[in-house]
């Protein structure tokens, strides 16, 4: 099997998410197609799992079995040493959680970064470690799954400095670099990142698979 000539359905919506798994993947000559310009239908898959492994073979499979065609799902988010890998798998929805509206919905990037800043309000520089997580998975239509995982260790800062990425971004300085994924450029966090250490882990496994499988 050559994956070279074969799309990639990416199982996300998040423009940002697309882009940059694009742009990492381009490098190794897979080419990603996002789930709207493949004319997936307008299902949303339940995020429910314990894990983000749970959560991103979710994502993969469901989309998978829509299209029949090799899919890709990143499930992501970041957690804070101090309050115990909070927000973790709830990363999407950390300030809508609190809202008897609709616990369950994604939330405005700006009203998570504050939950955070205010949980992690009064906590020393030095507390303030913790990791951006990604899990991907790939899954075949004949069901076989490939999953790897990748994070970037780094400093949660009580504040948003720059205006690039998305996300918790702005409030993230890896782990040797003084300043945010927000303040970086685009292709250093691409190089950097807890989603370019998973797709490259991906991309050895996926090597051996193919190996094994043509
Ligand atoms: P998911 O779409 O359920 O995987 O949610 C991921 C959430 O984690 C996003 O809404 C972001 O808030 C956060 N997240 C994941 N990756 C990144 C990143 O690269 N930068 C900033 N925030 C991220």
């Amino acid at each position: 099997m050559n994956l070279t000539d074969r799309r990639i359905i990416a199982a996300t919506r998040n423009e940002h998410k697309i882009r940059e798994m694009e742009a990492i993947t381009g490098q190794f000559g897979m080419k990603i197609i996002s789930r709207d310009d493949a004319g997936v239908p307008d299902v949303e898959i339940v995020e429910d799992g314990a894990t983000f492994e749970e959560n991103s073979y979710k994502k993969a499979y469901g989309i998978m079995e829509l299209t029949g065609e090799i899919t890709i799902a990143d499930d992501s988010g970041i957690e804070a040493d101090y309050l115990d890998g909070a927000p973790g798998i709830y990363s999407a929805r950390f300030a809508a959680m609190d809202s008897e509206d609709d616990p369950e919905a994604d939330s405005d990037d700006s009203e998570n970064n504050k939950k955070l800043m205010r949980l992690l309000q009064g906590v020393p520089y030095e507390k303030r470690t913790g990791r951006f997580v990604s899990v991907i998975t790939m899954v075949f239509p004949n069901g076989d799954c490939i999953t790897a995982r990748g994070t970037v260790e780094g400093h949660i800062l009580l504040e948003e400095r720059g205006d690039g990425g998305f996300g918790y971004d702005p409030m993230f300085v890896p782990e040797g670099y003084d300043k945010t994924f927000g303040e970086l450029p685009a292709e250093l966090k691409n190089r950097i990142s807890h989603r370019a250490n998973a797709l490259a882990a991906l991309r050895d496994k996926l090597e051996k698979y193919l190996e094994e499988n043509s």
